[in-house]
């Protein structure tokens, strides 16, 4: 599964979005199951309208959602890179996801302790951020003697790697994030790097729950760093979206619209978190079940088919598919291939978001 990792200085409601994160979950139906994996690793149902549109029309008796995994990061203080706190604990769990939920605390309330005395989201990012650069520069500085080696002996493999590092290496010198300064075209090389500065990042500022549709200036200037570096960002109130968490699915819509909020600040994150990491949906209708399924954007359909189940991949012959649109337009399967709207699609086709399929395949 792909995951994002939740982290933030102490304080800043991480815990608490987490809760109602995979509390949410823990509410929804018994066909949703999602669970708490560990306790600082929750699976959520990624929320996704189109699916009972679909389930509608294809008269299933289920709906199986996608999922998306968060993983709660402690332990993020000042000095972290050099040990301090749980700082190797921190930074091995940070490794180790596909994305980064950097949360940042936009709330003024005088009960809770900031670490750094008073409310200041900029300097916490930067606080955390250069935590995170200095690792990095540490885990490449120390590879660089072994690579020259290798190198030297004519080792083409470390030759690139090498050349790949010394790309990055005076960014992160100078302050900036490994993001910055990977090259095209080698974003892949340097996802094997391992370096937190170069995930993907998504802003969340937690406000107060006065704020919490309007944002405040605390959040007004976050979105303004995070549109300058190009990242995305979302205003929610953990406190509010904890209320939400326990409410019944019921109740949800009534309680958002006195906020003057039209959806919850979770389903913002999952799906901006989905986003970050670069996943598109396709679907499988039939009577059993419409169920979407999670793939990587620019994957072939053999490749998208493996994802249900490796045999489908190797056996691959061909991809009965339907766009989204076409499907809910002329009502479905039927209605799609009297109007020629059903493609059947081979080994290259590019699987694209919204897609219905049904694969042919040799067993
Ligand atoms: P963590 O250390 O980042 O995991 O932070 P927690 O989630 O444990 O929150 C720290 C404290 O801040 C707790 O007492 C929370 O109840 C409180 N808190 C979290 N979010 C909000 C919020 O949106 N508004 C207010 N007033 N308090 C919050």
């Amino acid at each position: 599964g792909f995951n994002c990792g939740i982290v933030g200085l102490p304080n800043v409601g991480k815990s608490t979005l987490f809760n109602a994160l995979t509390q949410t979950v823990a509410a929804q139906a018994a066909n949703y199951p999602f669970c708490t994996i560990e306790p600082n690793v929750g699976r959520v149902a990624v929320p996704d309208p189109r699916l009972q549109q679909l389930a509608t029309i294809g008269k299933s008796q289920k709906i199986v959602p996608t999922s998306l995994e968060f993983v709660d990061i402690a332990g993020l203080v000042r000095g972290a890179s050099k040990g301090e706190g749980l700082g190797n604990q921190f930074l091995g769990n940070i490794r180790e996801v596909d994305a980064i939920v950097h949360v940042l605390r936009c709330f003024e309330d005088g009960d809770v302790t900031h670490v750094d005395g008073a409310v200041d989201p900029l300097r916490d990012a930067e606080t955390v951020e250069t935590e995170l650069m200095l690792a990095d520069l540490d885990s490449l500085e120390k590879r660089v003697p072994a690579l020259q080696k290798k190198a030297r002996g004519n080792d083409k493999e470390a030759a690139a790697q090498l050349a790949l590092i010394e790309a990055i290496l005076p960014a992160l010198q100078a302050g900036r994030s490994a993001r910055t300064a990977v090259p095209k075209g080698e974003e892949e090389a340097a996802r094997r790097l391992g370096l937190m500065t170069s995930k993907p990042v998504l802003y969340v500022c937690n406000v107060d729950e006065g704020s919490a549709a309007t944002g405040n200036e605390h959040s007004a200037r976050v979105m303004e760093f995070a549109k300058a570096h190009g990242a995305p960002a979302v205003i929610v109130s953990a406190a509010i979206e904890s209320e939400i968490a326990q409410m019944a699915e019921g109740d949800r819509g009534e309680f958002l619209d006195t906020l003057g909020l039209q959806d919850s600040g979770l389903d913002r994150i999952i799906r901006a978190g989905y986003g970050l990491l670069g996943l598109i949906t396709y679907f499988t209708v039939g009577p059993k079940e419409t169920r979407a399924w999670t793939i990587h954007k620019g994957m072939t359909a053999p490749q998208a088919a493996g994802v249900i189940h490796g045999d489908f991949e190797r056996g691959f012959i061909a991809a009965e598919t339907i766009g989204f649109d076409d499907y809910i337009a002329l009502n479905g399967e039927q209605g799609a291939k009297e109007a020629g709207k059903m493609r059947v699609e081979g080994k290259t086709y590019l699987v694209r978001d919204g897609d219905v399929m049904l694969f042919r395949f040799n067993v």
